[in-house]
């Protein structure tokens, strides 16, 4: 048994002062059960806690840390930043190499803003596309999350779904009436709604590829049909790749799919992988809506720490290192590990649907292939629970919820895929014994 007893204090202590002792829901282990370990250092694919114990990181902070923790590259250029100052609250030449890097990879993004959240950056996307039509109206899918601003607080994913909450408190009907939910992956939903709402519909937001009720892909064409009848209905397309941005390819999920499909978003919203692991994100789209942002335009958006010096020179060493090789070892590194897993279940005769999507992941426990928010929560979550803590105890740390994909990192070694391989197989049999 390993213990965590250091963590176990931390988090006691925690709860006294922080809300559920975290600074984000999913943290707390609430639908895994169990004290949440606290980490204190991270090198490569590995992760330590405050107690010592090592693990293979199969979260990578949920995104931003693709090419691992504490990569010498990121290291020693955030480190000559901070040196110079961490902030100025003023223009700086870090956010125009990474806006010009991000435009260099999405060509459409002609304009980019930086912000310091994904959720920020899903605000303004929203508030642009609405600006940008002169319309209210926003569409966006059961189970897929875009950050916790109030319009977008409805049937969500991530740690809403994780807890089972319905929707949140907090949030008015006003802010939420003119928001639309629609089931994912559903092309009749989508042209029944326009075809009775068409001309009050600003934008239809969706994640590039749904991965925050689990890894739910995108049936082949719904992308491009999202594309084409917000086009022809005079409504914008926002892409939320804030996930997806610059993890599955070197152009993000657009780079990939949206190219080889032939549709493109007019709005793009990014964060995660951009900001290397420093608070930053990014919208960015067409020059003639990103104009629109103030002060070319009257669309106001704002941030003290926008475009942060040390942020944006981390997001910038971080893409710096995302090359084709990069790439190209995400893709198989995550066909690994996800195949050794759902091999290890299918041995153990664990009923479970393997889902991948670009090199994003996850499992659920049913039978059937998900292809919606409604399928997603069918899945029996407590033998998620069982298989989450085998891996742990293990020493493997995934995402504490069966609703979160998996992330690999370009730092995974072999003798990691091994471990994972040999604990999934103990994993499973724990399951499947119950
Ligand atoms: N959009 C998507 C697709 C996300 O996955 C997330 C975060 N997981 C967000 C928006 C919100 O980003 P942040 O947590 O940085 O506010």
């Amino acid at each position: 048994m390993t213990t965590f007893e250091t963590s176990l204090q931390w988090h006691n202590r925690a709860q006294r002062i922080i809300p559920g002792g975290v600074s984000s829901p999913v943290r707390a282990f609430q639908s895994v059960g169990g004290t949440p370990r606290y980490f204190v250092k991270g090198e490569g694919s590995k992760i330590w806690d405050v107690d010592g114990n090592e693990y293979v990181d199969l979260v990578g902070s949920w995104g931003p840390m693709i090419v691992g923790h504490a990569h010498p590259h990121v290291v020693s250029r955030v480190k000559s930043a901070m040196e110079k100052s961490s902030s100025f609250g003023a223009p700086g030449p870090g956010e125009v190499l990474l806006a010009e890097e991000i435009a260099a990879r999405v060509p459409a993004c002609e304009r980019v803003r930086f912000v310091s959240s994904g959720t920020e950056a899903v605000m303004t996307a929203v508030r642009l596309a609405r600006a940008a039509t002169g319309r209210n109206l926003i569409v966006k899918f059961a189970g897929c999350y875009h950050g916790h601003s109030d319009s977008l607080l409805v049937q969500s994913g991530s740690g809403i779904a994780t807890l089972g909450l319905p929707n949140s408190p907090g949030v008015t009907q006003g802010q939420t009436q003119d928001t639309i939910v629609v089931p994912f992956n559903d092309v009749e939903a989508m042209n029944r709604l326009f075809a009775e709402r068409g001309s009050e519909i600003a934008a239809v937001i969706t994640e590039a590829t749904p991965a925050n009720m689990g890894v739910v892909p995108p049936s082949p064409g719904f992308n491009k049909f999202l594309s084409d009848i917000t086009k022809k209905n005079g409504a914008l397309f926002i892409l939320d790749e804030v996930m997806t941005g610059f993890r599955i390819s070197h152009g993000g999920w657009w780079g990939k799919f949206g190219l080889e499909e032939a549709w493109t978003p007019d709005l793009f919203t990014f964060g995660k992988v951009i900001g290397g692991g420093m608070p930053l994100a990014a919208v960015g789209g067409s020059a003639s809506v990103m104009e629109l942002l103030a002060p070319s335009g009257s669309v106001y958006q704002a941030g003290t720490l926008s475009g942060n010096p040390v942020a944006t020179t981390a997001g910038l060493a971080t893409l710096e290192l995302c090359d084709s090789e990069l790439y190209l070892s995400l893709d198989s590194r995550a066909r690994e590990v996800g195949s050794a897993i759902s091999n290890a279940l299918t041995a153990a005769d664990v009923e479970h649907s393997f889902q991948q999507a670009g090199n994003l992941f996850s499992f659920f426990f049913t039978s059937q292939n998900v292809s919606n928010f409604d399928d997603a929560k069918k899945q029996d979550t407590s033998a998620f629970a069982v298989f989450f803590h085998s891996l742990l105890e293990q020493g493997i740390s995934v995402p504490p919820s069966a609703f979160e994909a998996w992330f690999v990192s370009g730092a995974l070694t072999d003798d990691d895929v091994d471990k994972i391989a040999k604990a999934a197989s103990v994993a499973a049999q724990q399951v499947k014994l119950r």
